[in-house]
């Protein structure tokens, strides 16, 4: 073979090589915390899961932000922080039925304090769905852009009829004054596939959860309520009536999630599996 053609051959190599994608990573700098807005507990698990068995001790209420460098995000926002005072007034009787707990050090002024950060340095408010425990704290954030379903903020103020009881409409009583990117489908939020929204109906008629791509940790599903649980997901279990509001996109959402997870071996945050959440680094440490 001429040296030539080896050359040429070489350089065909290199040139498919370089428009190969490399695999999607989040900018360097970038970095995620994960939160929980006080805990839940002693409440049946049953709650969780058709046919759960026993009680429920403890459960995280999990949020997160994620540090980027066009801005920071948070993906859900916890407990309303009135619960730290008034948990029955504000939540009825589902404060006692889970057992809600929140202190002062759960205020999310507190939490964000812990990681050198003020409610207004969040650009982006990023809402897996908006039920009394992922859309309480909203009203902290009047500056931010809201990142949401538009059938979820529908399904907030005009619930249907039986799945009325997690939305708490004090939580969003100011929210039609925010500034919003009104989704109907997926989102690329900053374009470069480090924050991925992804919507997902099922447990609400406006859930998404959140694809966050580190560029150390490789990918992070956020799940919110697309899937209470680990076992969940692995036994393919959903949770009861209101709980469900969708059977079939509840099995969906489950499906999507588990795309993430064997074809980028992402690792999975739920927001209330006592387990995974333990086995998580909580702020102010971090992924990145
Ligand atoms: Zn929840």
């Amino acid at each position: 073979m001429k040296r030539s053609t080896v050359i040429c051959g070489l350089v065909a190599i290199v040139l498919v090589l370089m428009s190969v994608p490399a695999l999607a990573q989040g900018p360097a700098g970038m970095r995620l915390y994960v939160f929980t807005s006080g805990s839940l507990g002693g409440f049946p698990k049953g709650a969780l899961q058709i046919g759960g068995q026993g009680n429920v001790d403890w459960a995280p209420v999990g949020f997160y932000v994620i540090k980027h460098p066009k801005g920071n995000v948070i993906f859900d926002t916890g407990n309303n922080d009135n619960t730290i005072t008034n948990p029955d007034g504000w939540w009825g009787p589902l404060a006692k039925g889970f057992g809600l707990k929140m202190t002062q050090n759960d205020a999310m002024d507190a939490q964000l304090g812990r990681i050198g950060l003020k409610t207004s340095d969040i650009k982006y408010v990023v809402l897996g769905h908006m039920h009394l425990d992922h859309g309480g704290n909203i009203s902290k954030f009047p500056n931010a852009t809201f990142v949401v379903q538009n059938d979820e903020m529908k399904a907030a103020w005009w619930p249907d009829p039986g799945y009325s009881i997690y939305y708490i409409p004090g939580d969003f009583a100011d929210s039609k004054k925010y500034t919003y990117i009104r989704l109907h489908g997926d989102l690329d939020l900053f374009n470069d596939r480090s924050v991925q929204i992804v919507r997902a109906p099922g447990h609400t008629p406006g859930s998404q959860f959140a694809v966050v791509r580190l560029p150390k940790s490789g990918t992070v599903v956020l799940t919110s309520d697309v899937v209470y649980l680990k076992e969940s997901l692995e036994k393919n279990l959903i949770p009861p009536i209101p709980g469900t509001w969708s059977p079939m996109g509840m099995y969906e959402g489950y499906q999507k999630v588990r795309l993430f997870r064997d074809a980028e071996g992402a690792s999975i945050f739920f927001a209330h599996d006592p387990e995974v959440f333990k086995a998580t680094k909580k702020a102010p440490d971090y992924y990145e």
